[in-house]
């Protein structure tokens, strides 16, 4: 149905959708517009090419940070979600000791824990982890219950957790969560990498979202901050393009996200991403998250017929499931039939290992998927298990 906005490779069946998503042809002509007619800098040549290259920048931030919920002044550009998140640790928390708190699900992506577990070391932040279910469910119970015990210990706090996670595609219900972070005084952090596609975010303080999940380029994203936060955040990469004045020996930064934004940035990057947004929203961010649903219920059913186990059977764009098998013999074994699906730890490794020895398969849906696919997928996912089931009978 959407395949014919795709440059697209029809010897595959796509399933890897939430690792990086195909980019849409309208992305690509958008780049390509970009070094065919406005190669220049931004924000610094007074001629007439980089001044079309500054307004279509500034533009496309627009869009992004519209995209997400969020205003023009408060929207970075980074190089994708991970660099957003270490972006919020190195400078919001830059002056973070031992009295302030950080609170994360255990089940998060490494990219949401490393940050945090470096601020630990380096500067002694004290790091609450946060129960959950097999599902991927956050416990409310419990973040009510660390959020109470602790509000008189941690000064600063700040809770930062993926809306949607990348194992098990459980939406996280954030309205709540976002109640009990405003009720203890917590900051709030999402790391929308998964759900960025599909959602919007007024309410947080701290978004990290990148393109390439959302049929954009890849080494481009954003951590759009709210303004009245952003102005208290200390550059944490420095160099041309964020400063108003340097003599020898001093800088006076710019205000603004131009402090963050070192050096020459990914223009082509920055313009095909609010192409991305420009194209989900043309579709319909509802339509696409249903369209997406329905081929996960279609994998649901096959996988579950062929008595493997899915993690969570609600999620609109993930169908991970745990076979008697390796998972990355079963992901390598349907790559051979070229099905591309990601398995083993899934970069969650303390949430994988919890819910199986074996490693997680992952088919992940977008907007590439087909009927065709899903039935590629159900061939090759059956003669798989049976080569697996042969040689370990042979063993
Ligand atoms: N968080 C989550 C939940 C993710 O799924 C991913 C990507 N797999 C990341 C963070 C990292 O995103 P990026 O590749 O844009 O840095």
């Amino acid at each position: 149905m959407f395949k014919d906005l795709f440059h697209n490779n029809d010897e595959w069946a796509y399933f890897d959708n939430a690792a990086t998503s195909p980019t849409a042809t309208s992305v690509i002509n958008s780049e390509y517009k970009y070094y065919e007619k406005m190669r220049a800098n931004i924000h610094r040549s007074p001629h007439e090419l980089g001044q079309q290259a500054t307004v279509a920048y500034e533009n496309a931030r627009e869009t992004v940070a519209e995209f997400a919920g969020f205003s023009s002044p408060e929207c970075i550009f980074t190089r994708g979600t991970t660099e957003s998140i270490n972006l919020l640790a190195y400078s919001f928390c830059s002056d973070w000791g031992k009295d302030d708190g950080i609170y994360v699900p255990s089940c998060e992506h490494h990219s949401n824990m490393l940050p945090w577990i470096e601020l630990q070391q380096r500067q002694g932040v004290k790091i609450y982890w946060l129960e959950y279910d097999n599902n991927g469910l956050i416990d409310l119970d419990n973040l009510q219950d660390v959020l109470k015990s602790t509000q008189s210990i941690s000064k600063r706090k700040l809770l930062t957790l993926a809306h949607v996670g990348n194992v098990s595609g459980i939406e996280q219900p954030l309205e709540k969560i976002a109640y009990f972070a405003k009720t203890f005084d917590c900051y709030l952090h999402v790391d929308a990498a998964q759900s960025i596609k599909y959602h919007t975010y007024p309410k947080a303080d701290f978004v990290s979202f990148g393109a390439h999940k959302m049929y954009g380029p890849t080494g481009i994203g954003a951590l759009c901050v709210d303004q009245k936060l952003l102005e208290k955040m200390k550059p944490w990469q420095v160099g041309g393009g964020t400063v108003d004045r340097v003599t020898i020996g001093n800088a006076v930064y710019s205000e603004g996200v131009a402090k963050f934004e070192a050096g020459t940035p990914n223009i082509a990057g920055a313009l095909g991403f609010a192409e991305s947004c420009n194209f989900l929203t043309d579709i319909g961010r509802e339509k696409a998250k249903e369209y997406s649903k329905e081929i996960i219920q279609e994998l649901n059913i096959i996988v579950k017929g062929l008595n493997c186990e899915v993690v969570n059977e609600n999620s609109d764009c993930i169908c991970s499931f745990i076979s008697e098998f390796d998972a990355f013999d079963v992901a390598s074994l349907l790559g051979s039939q070229n099905v591309a699906v990601r398995g083993g730890n899934l970069c969650a490794e303390p949430y994988v290992k919890r819910i199986s020895k074996k490693g997680v398969v992952r088919a992940s849906s977008g907007l590439i998927n087909d009927e065709k696919d899903v039935k590629m997928f159900k061939v090759a996912l059956q003669k798989s298990l049976d080569t697996l089931t042969k040689n370990s009978n042979k063993e």
